[in-house]
């Protein structure tokens, strides 16, 4: 299935211009045990409605941003710099990191 992209600096674009980065995801904080660094690293929620995803403009800007996607509808609600991205009112989805590309600390 295709759908529309909004990058933050180029604008809308084929999502076949985008690299998915997957879902925003805790990242650990300190030395993680083995444990919590195979949950960040393998283990996703796997959300069947609205969650926060990181995507990277491949054949663009090559710049990392931040995007909400229902991915039963593949309806983007909205997409901005990792910096930009507004804060989320549900605990389990992590806000963004400025670090483009990796995990994210709230
Ligand atoms: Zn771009």
């Amino acid at each position: 299935m295709s759908f529309l992209l909004s990058c933050p600096n180029c604008g809308v674009r084929e999502v076949t211009d985008f690299g998915y980065g997957g879902e925003v995801a805790v990242r650990p904080t300190g030395k993680p045990d083995r444990r919590e660094l195979n949950a960040y690293n393998y283990f996703r929620r796997n959300v069947a409605g609205v969650q926060r995803e990181w995507w990277f403009h491949r054949s663009g800007c090559r710049a990392w941003f931040v995007a909400e996607r229902d991915t039963t509808t593949n309806v983007v609600q909205w997409t901005a710099l990792p910096q930009d991205a507004p804060a989320s009112g549900d605990p389990q989805t992590p806000e963004a990191s400025k670090a483009p590309g990796e995990g994210i600390v709230t």
